[in-house]
């Protein structure tokens, strides 16, 4: 059976951080699937369209991923896709206790759904989505954390 994982997140915008996930990852599986989730209660600074297409732009070449938006829990979205791994980078101590929480709720929610974590690289490992976007707002170039097409 192919081995299909998920990479939820989402992407407000993708980084070079979750670029590098993807690439360390794609011998692992068979397909990667990078699941932009659409959540109505989170207010994003780019659109659904505009994460979308920056993801299809940054994964163009991969042959193994694809990209795909998403409601809803992500355990169902898994199920839906038959995936049985959803990938999950890890910066910090701290994105660690966030990730074990919700990688563990998930176990209980589906068992036969593991989450699988890779370290980020330490030159990645201070790039954030969050940071990117408050050093966009106040005029910044943050042309370096972004993968080439990603032009805000
Ligand atoms: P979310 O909205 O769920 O926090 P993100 O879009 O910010 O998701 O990130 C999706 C996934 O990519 C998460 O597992 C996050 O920890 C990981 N990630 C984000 N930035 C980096 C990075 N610089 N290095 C490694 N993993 C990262």
């Amino acid at each position: 059976m192919a081995r299909i994982a998920i990479l939820p997140g989402s992407f407000d915008p993708v980084t070079v951080g979750h670029l590098d996930i993807v690439k360390r990852s794609t011998s692992l599986f068979d397909k990667i699937i990078i699941g932009l989730g659409i959540n109505s209660m989170k207010q994003t600074m780019f659109t659904t369209e505009q994460r979308m297409k920056w993801l299809q732009t940054t994964f163009k070449e991969f042959p193994n991923v694809e990209v795909k938006a998403y409601e809803g829990l992500t355990v169902n979205f898994c199920k839906q896709e038959q995936a049985k791994y959803i990938l999950r980078g890890l910066r910090t101590s701290t994105d660690f206790q966030f990730e074990k929480a919700i990688a563990q709720m998930n176990q209980l929610l589906e068992a036969e759904i593991e989450t699988v974590f890779i370290l980020s690289l330490p030159q990645y490992a201070p790039v954030s989505s969050t940071i990117v976007r408050d050093i966009i707002r106040h005029g910044g170039d943050v042309k370096q954390f972004l993968p080439n097409g990603v032009t805000p």
